[in-house]
């Protein structure tokens, strides 16, 4: 089938917006798929979102999606999928534990890390007692997720 190009510019690509392929007309297939639009279909239920929508459509770039490439958000609830950023952080919350040796990351603070060993766990956070105090108070409370175990050289 083939449309005018005034029929194909009267089509306003919001109008496709959270509708799924399958219920599309002729024309709006063909725009979704063969003219210049920032339109997208989640790979597991065909509904349309906005390409550059993150809170509604996410990419295997930033997320792990079990296999597939983009997922709409409602899909990607239901199955359950994280960004590469949250298992990062589950990975550390795992295992970041008392009597570790930790610092803190760049994103913290690239000028100065702070090092030490870890004595109390609390799940997510952790007290480690700082290296290079100059106070008494050397007791420091950190997120796991602004720290990285130091790994110790063998020599
Ligand atoms: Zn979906």
């Amino acid at each position: 089938m083939t449309f005018t190009q005034k029929e194909i510019d009267e089509i306003n690509q919001n109008d496709l917006i959270d509708r799924f392929e399958q219920d599309l007309t002729p024309i709006e297939l063909h725009f979704l798929h063969y003219e210049d639009n920032e339109l997208n279909t989640c790979n597991k239920c065909n509904i349309i979102k906005n390409t550059w929508n993150t809170d509604e459509f996410k990419w295997d770039c930033d997320h792990d999606l079990k296999g597939h490439t983009a997922l709409c958000s409602d899909c990607y609830f239901e199955l359950g999928c994280k960004s590469f950023y949250e298992i990062e952080e589950e990975v550390k919350i795992m295992t970041i534990t008392v009597g570790d040796y930790v610092k803190t990351t760049k994103e913290y603070n690239s000028l100065c890390f702070i090092s030490g060993e870890v004595i109390e766990d609390y799940g997510n956070k952790v007290i480690i007692i700082d290296d290079c105090a100059e106070t008494d108070d050397d007791r420091l409370e950190f997120h796991k997720s602004d720290l990285e175990i130091v790994v110790e050289e063998v020599e």
